[in-house]
């Protein structure tokens, strides 16, 4: 341990202290990594170090493997509806602890509480839908082109999966593919980031008290290092049939790979690098409300945030002006303070990252509206910042900053920028304000992106298909659709 470091007991805080665990989660026990060592995990507002968790290596991944494999015979046989108890229970525990919930997760990964209670109830929301969508499984009889065969279509659990989460969505990104795996039938084993593990760890405890079934849900935290070897074994694991993967599309790359010798069944929510576009005929007010909404929430660390601001040569000043006022009325701070509104950034080399992407910027000629500079509420504290006269050279127009800066670069017809917004390797997210009907059609059409929120800048949830084209990933999370991942078809011909 660093000495400068002080050792919190986050306990404290909580109104029920169990929650906070520090084991790794196997077969429904909380068990130590076979080496015996941990990692710190830190509170990135503040650096201290809040818990010392198991560092589990390759050969405890096995271990999960395994057990996730003799748990499948019993939970995959259980009727879709007794499953869906179990899971609306956990779905209750899940609600009741809210706020304990939220100040883990705020400790852990810096963001406002507010943010944290609604990150709760977004990631409980994929446990409440999938419990109710596992009873709608259905398989089809086909027409039978023979007189003397009957054509069956079986929907059936694609068998042991596993799930590799980010930081920035610490209970939400394993809800999303915990709750739609365990409905269809299918046992998992998850390794969240290596910063924020106690949320993974707290939802073990509750869907343990809820009366989930020992080696359904295992959860294997591990420090980075770790985490690649835990990639390698999962990746070349014949018993895992699905790796469900959030995170960079960088890693997302590595892992693909590795997934191809096994040819295993992968799903991919990767990076993004959202356009946000105001036409001239934009409510310039709620475009705002949207920019601020998109753009700063969990700090600009999210795959979803506008990461480019187009908006027209009409209304370029009075937006910027209105939206700089709205920008520098955020309250910046420790997210456990009530009232705040931004938090920190994850580490040190995410606040590198931003601090490259303005200076890079300026350097080429944009100019800083507002920000532009460190926080002084403490460690990784960056102001909410927007560059204006951004152009198409500048790295912070391709590169994903994962952090609260927004460059503003005008344009004047609507061609040019729909061609502009679809120049990224990303396809994630994509945001435009219009009142002008045809125009909402023609550009939500041509924008070549997963999702497209039009006069909104917020437009996930559990009912919803979340995910991306292009080099943002495969597969959709969340909606009716979000199970398919997780069943196979097979094919019944019956002769008579
Ligand atoms: P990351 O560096 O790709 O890490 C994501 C997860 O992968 C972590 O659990 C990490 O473990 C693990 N990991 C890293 N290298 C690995 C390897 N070689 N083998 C196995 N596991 C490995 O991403 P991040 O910084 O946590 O998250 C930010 C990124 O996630 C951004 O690009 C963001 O856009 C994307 N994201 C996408 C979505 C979406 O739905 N499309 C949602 C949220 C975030 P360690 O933490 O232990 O290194």
């Amino acid at each position: 341990m660093n000495a400068s470091l002080q050792q919190i007991d986050i306990r404290s805080h909580l109104k029920d202290p169990s929650l906070f665990r520090e084991d790794a989660f196997i077969n429904g026990k909380w068990v130590k990594a076979k080496a015996g060592t941990t990692f710190s995990v830190n509170n990135p507002a503040t650096g201290d170090i809040i818990a010392n968790v198991a560092n589990l290596n390759g050969a405890d991944a096995e271990l999960a493997i395994t057990v996730a494999e003799q748990a499948l015979i019993g939970w995959r046989s259980k009727t879709a509806k007794d499953r869906a108890i179990v899971m609306r229970k956990w779905f209750d525990l899940i609600i009741a602890n809210t706020e304990d919930l939220a100040i883990l997760m705020t400790l852990e990964q810096g963001k406002p509480l507010v943010e944290s209670r609604g990150e709760v109830a977004y990631g409980a929301s994929f446990v409440e839908w999938f419990a109710e969508e596992s009873k709608r499984v259905t398989g089809a009889i086909l027409e039978s082109t023979w007189g003397d065969k009957r054509m069956l279509v079986l929907k059936q659990a694609i068998g042991v999966c596993v799930a590799i989460t980010p930081w920035n969505f610490p209970i939400a990104m394993i809800t999303r593919k915990i709750a739609p795996a365990i409905a269809a039938g299918c046992t998992m084993v998850i390794k969240p980031a290596e910063q924020t593990p106690l949320c993974a760890l707290a939802l073990a405890e509750l869907a343990q008290r809820a009366g989930m079934p020992a080696g359904v849900v295992n959860i294997i935290p591990s420090d980075a290092d770790q985490s690649i070897a835990i990639g390698k074994v999962v990746c070349a694991s014949p018993t895992i049939r699905h790796l469900s993967f959030t995170g960079s599309t960088e890693v997302g790359r590595i892992l693909m790979a590795q997934c191809a010798p096994s040819v295993k069944k992968v799903a991919l929510e990767l990076g993004g690098h959202a356009p946000f576009i105001v036409f001239e005929d934009a409510d310039i007010d709620a475009a705002v409300a949207g920019a601020i909404a998109s753009k700063y929430r969990n700090s600009g660390q999210t795959c979803v945030c506008a990461n480019r601001f187009y908006v027209h040569q009409k209304v370029q000043a009075i937006f910027v002006e209105k939206f700089a006022k709205a920008t520098q009325a955020i309250k910046v701070g420790n997210g456990m303070t009530e009232g705040v509104s931004q938090g920190p950034l994850i580490d040190d080399a995410a606040f590198a990252k931003v601090e490259k992407h303005v200076a890079d910027a300026i350097s080429k000629g944009a100019t800083l509206v507002t920000g532009g500079k460190a926080n002084a509420s403490g460690l990784n504290f960056y102001e909410p910042t927007i560059l204006s006269n951004v152009t198409s050279d500048m790295l912070i127009t391709y590169e994903e900053t994962f952090g609260p800066v927004a460059p503003i670069i005008p344009f004047d017809n609507d061609e040019a920028v729909v061609k502009l917004a679809n120049n990224s390797q990303y396809g994630l997210a994509s945001y435009f304000y219009s009142r002008d009907i045809g125009r909402v059609w023609k550009v939500a059409e041509a924008l070549e992106y997963g999702m497209v929120g039009v006069n909104t800048g917020i437009m996930s949830n559990e009912v919803a298909p979340f995910g991306g084209v292009k080099q943002s990933g495969l597969g959709r999370e969340g909606s009716i659709w979000g199970m398919d991942e997780y069943l196979e078809m097979k094919y019944v011909c019956v002769g008579l």
